[in-house]
């Protein structure tokens, strides 16, 4: 049985005084959870007052990003080590803001994964096709490609560790979800991918979920889904009641 996740991606918002207040309307939230993960990843300018807030509670800490090197001359780059000295749990990689903005492509993202996982964090790896891709009724091949590309090399032992978010970008931050039917239909492809590359035992206990404006009023039936396993949650992470909301409805 695999226990849902849903995290919340604040992006570049909260200053340090605004991570307070949003983690303190948290831990009061969701004082009560049980069977569901949630995790805060907050800017990185705030992951040390968020992980002292949450050090006496069930909620856990995650980076929206990490270097693929140890440490050195990369300027503007945070660590394994760093992250890790927070008590940093997940990182977010790949996501579909790093990968049009900052031009990551597969190969950065899997040293990254890589990176990731020989130094015990747990890697969201994020795919996602774009609308065009959609339309162009591409969505499987450049999915399955970001899936191998940023997955490569990792063994079945390493996928437990490892959790995937589908996140079609044309419904990131845009108000359009996919349907439950849509949604399933790529997680249950993406399952039957992992299979292929390290076997059926290993892709059923993967955790995918599903990112692109998921809000607490369409989260239980995205969630209900056989192969959504949680959900990756930008702007209704910003706001202590929705992203409880979300985390209450995977219960
Ligand atoms: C995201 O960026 O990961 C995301 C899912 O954003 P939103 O929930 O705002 O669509």
């Amino acid at each position: 049985m695999r226990k849902k996740i849903v995290a919340g991606n604040w992006k570049m918002n909260k200053t340090v005084g605004e991570a307070v207040a949003l983690v303190e309307g948290l831990k009061l939230e969701l004082a009560n959870v049980v069977g569901v993960e949630a995790v805060v990843c907050p800017p990185f300018t705030a992951l040390k007052t968020v992980s002292d807030l949450i050090a006496d509670t069930e909620i856990k800490l995650g980076s929206q990003n990490m270097s693929s090197e140890d440490d050195g001359a990369y300027t503007g780059e945070v660590s394994h080590g760093m992250l890790k000295e927070l008590f940093v749990k997940y990182v977010i990689l790949g996501h579909s803001e790093r990968r049009e903005y900052y031009k990551e492509t597969d190969y950065w993202i899997n040293k990254k994964v890589k990176k990731a996982l020989e130094k015990n964090l747990r890697p969201i790896v994020c795919v996602g096709e774009k609308l065009e891709d959609r339309e162009a009724g591409k969505t499987e091949a450049v999915v399955e490609a970001q899936v191998r590309g940023s997955l490569a090399d990792i063994t079945a032992e390493q996928f437990e560790d490892v959790v995937v978010a589908y996140e079609p970008v044309w419904a990131i931050g845009t108000g359009k979800t996919a349907t439950a039917e849509q949604a399933q239909d790529v997680h249950k492809f993406i399952r039957g991918i992992i299979a292929d590359m390290v076997g059926q035992e290993a892709a059923d206990g993967l955790r995918i979920q599903y990112g692109g404006s998921m809000k607490p009023a369409n989260a239980a039936e995205l969630m209900s889904q056989p192969d959504i396993d949680g959900g990756l949650i930008g702007g209704a992470a910003l706001d202590a009641a929705s992203f409880a909301g979300i985390v209450n409805a995977g219960m």
